[in-house]
């Protein structure tokens, strides 16, 4: 093998569904239900684990091949792929949904918006996701709007005798919502449009204190989830394999920042 050669593995094929279902969680946030037979047996994923939405073209949707490295269309374009968190997978009646986060101007913000039952759409995965590390029993989660559908999950996955201290960052009151985890302490920080996005997440997530049965995750924005990795990381030594960091955008750049 040369070093030209793709060395990348092939992920999942896409599965071809349509919308069946869309609705708002809350005035910030969409679920988009999707079906089809092609997503029967979509695996039931772990807690925060991820698929890939592949965008349908103006002309509709057209499947990318993947190089070996990257996918692209038949004409050499780069489709239009972005990162969700699968949520209420039913493997048996081949259905999906996911939560958007109306954040403004995305293909996928703005495709949530205007989802129609009918519309075509295709997915890939699931990726990896989160398992609670063994012996953790005190949970600092946190993360921005885009973390939300990935919360939900993880606290739910906690186990009974835990306890979980969750702070999120938001840009507008209109997100926060019930997470459904009535003994977590859930903190809803909404960011002042003055204001640094991520320093309050940053500030709030760093002052908690860590011992041997702490567990944390965080997801967001990425240079807040970088600022909170080297606080917990570099400079207060954090048992890596005890914390979960993950950028889920990135300001500025177009696609997530996995
Ligand atoms: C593992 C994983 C799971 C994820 N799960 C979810 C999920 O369940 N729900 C969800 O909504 N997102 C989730 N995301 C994040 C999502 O993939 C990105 O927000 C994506 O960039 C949105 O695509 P877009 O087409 O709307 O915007 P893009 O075209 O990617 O970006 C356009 C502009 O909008 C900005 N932008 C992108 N996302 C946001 C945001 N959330 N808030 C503010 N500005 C933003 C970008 O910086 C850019 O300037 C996840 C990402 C990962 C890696």
């Amino acid at each position: 093998m040369t070093a030209a050669e793709p060395i990348r593995r092939p992920p999942p094929d896409f599965r071809i569904g349509a919308v069946v279902a869309a609705e708002p969680v809350t005035p910030r946030l969409r679920r988009v239900t999707l079906a089809g037979e092609a997503l029967v047996g979509f695996p039931v994923p772990e807690p925060a684990a991820s698929l890939r939405l592949l965008l349908p073209e103006p002309a509709g949707l057209v499947l990318p091949t993947w190089t070996g490295n990257e996918f692209l269309l038949p004409d050499g374009r780069r489709p239009v792929l972005r990162t969700f968190t699968p949520v209420a997978v039913d493997p048996t009646a081949g259905r999906i949904a996911i939560d958007v986060v109306l954040h403004g101007a995305g293909p996928a913000a703005d495709w949530a918006a205007h989802a129609r039952p009918g519309d075509p759409v295709a997915v890939s995965g699931p990726g990896r996701g989160w398992t609670p590390p063994p012996g953790a029993r005190s949970f600092v989660l946190g993360g921005d709007e885009s973390a939300v559908p990935a919360l939900r999950q993880v606290l739910a996955a906690l186990p009974a005798d835990a306890t979980a201290s969750v702070v999120v960052e938001v840009d507008h009151p209109d997100a926060r919502h019930d997470l459904g985890a009535p003994d977590a302490r859930i903190e809803w920080l909404v960011r002042p449009a003055d204001a640094n996005r991520g320093d309050a997440l940053v500030a709030a997530i760093t002052a908690h204190p860590d011992a041997p049965d702490t567990a944390w995750w965080v997801a967001g924005e990425a240079a807040t989830v970088q600022r909170i990795r080297v606080a917990l990381f570099r400079e207060r030594g954090v048992d890596r394999a005890r914390a979960s960091v993950r950028g889920y955008w990135k300001r500025g750049a177009a696609g997530d920042a996995d």
